[in-house]
């Protein structure tokens, strides 16, 4: 098998945002990332990152270009991976207003829960994954105001979870595509991998 076949395919949605950050961050990893525009693109992903931005503005554009109903059927079937704007079109339920967003999240999250683009923060605290404390940048980002019981914490600011995971679903609302720090992007890809490799043993990915 040739590393090409191996190496997992991770899709980043580029309508608006920091997703040239983001596929840095996986080919750092190992990953092959992809730009994604239209619903064609998600065809043969092994997984997706939906960048941090303006959910309002990336809603727009899924409506607009009939993108919406087929992200959220590849977002249920498939490793994404919400990082702020991501995570807020990711969730449940969103307030700070109320707005549409795709459900794979088990969580409420409330928009701008910070403050103002000026209130912007980097901040080092303790987390789930393995090694030192973890930088966090913070850029008008949204709080996580419940999450359901599936959804386990692996990093929090003030009692509230900053960083969660849900299966093969994982958000921030921080932006790990900003720091040095590649442990965030390496879970992901490893989930990635692993759920690419199970459907290829269960036969549903033909090579
Ligand atoms: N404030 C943005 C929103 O509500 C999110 C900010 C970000 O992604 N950095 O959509």
């Amino acid at each position: 098998m040739t590393n090409a076949r191996i190496l997992p395919r991770v899709g980043v949605l580029a309508i608006q945002g920091d997703y040239d950050a983001h596929a840095r961050a996986l080919a750092d990893v190992g990953a092959g990332p992809c730009e994604v525009r239209k619903a064609e693109q998600l065809e043969g992903l092994d997984g997706l990152i939906l960048p941090g931005g303006e959910s309002t503005t990336m809603l727009k554009f899924l409506e607009k270009h009939n993108f919406f109903e087929t992200l959220r059927e590849f977002c249920a079937a498939h490793p994404v991976f919400g990082t702020c704007a991501g995570t807020i079109l990711l969730a449940r339920e969103v307030r700070n207003p109320v707005q549409d967003s795709l459900g794979i999240l088990d969580a409420v999250v409330e928009r701008n829960a910070y403050g103002r683009q000026i209130d912007s923060a980097i901040l080092t605290a303790p987390s789930a994954l393995p090694g030192d404390e973890l930088e966090m940048v913070f850029i008008r980002a949204p709080r996580i105001v419940s999450v359901g019981s599936a959804v386990e914490t692996l990093a929090s600011r003030d009692g509230a979870p900053v960083l969660v995971r849900q299966g093969n679903v994982m958000a921030a609302t921080f932006h790990p595509e900003l720091s040095e720090d590649r442990r965030i992007h390496r879970l992901f890809v490893e989930i990635v991998s692993i759920h690419k490799a199970l459907l290829e043993i269960s036969g549903e990915n033909q090579l």
